[in-house]
């Protein structure tokens, strides 16, 4: 018979004389549950690093590239973004603008 074998079946028998089952079972369910837990954590870090990348993500409007910096200018064609964002056509205010609609009849 194996030495290690017997050394290790007398170890164990000594842990579960001292300690009892209790012990090797919550212990085991400690390992079981940070084995099931370590995945999902790193699931939600992954996740969460995606994400503040993603809000790194900048698309030019001048040409159209998407770059991750942190720059205000666009790294092919140098436009600003700010500039860019401040130029819009339309208002933001929807109370202040009129729609001019037309009446037709409807036969
Ligand atoms: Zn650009």
């Amino acid at each position: 018979m194996n030495k290690s074998l017997v050394t290790y079946i007398i170890i164990s028998f000594l842990i579960i004389f001292f300690f009892g089952f209790n012990f090797l079972f919550s212990l085991l369910g400690n390992i079981l549950i940070l084995l099931f837990l370590t995945p999902i954590l790193l699931i939600v870090i992954a996740f969460l690093t995606i994400n503040s990348f993603k809000s790194k993500f900048k698309v030019c409007t001048n040409c159209g590239t998407t770059m991750i910096s942190d720059n205000d200018s666009c790294l092919y064609c140098g436009s600003n973004f700010n500039e860019n964002d401040n130029i819009k056509n339309y208002s933001e205010d929807a109370g202040n603008e009129t729609i001019e609609i037309e009446a037709e009849e409807i036969n």
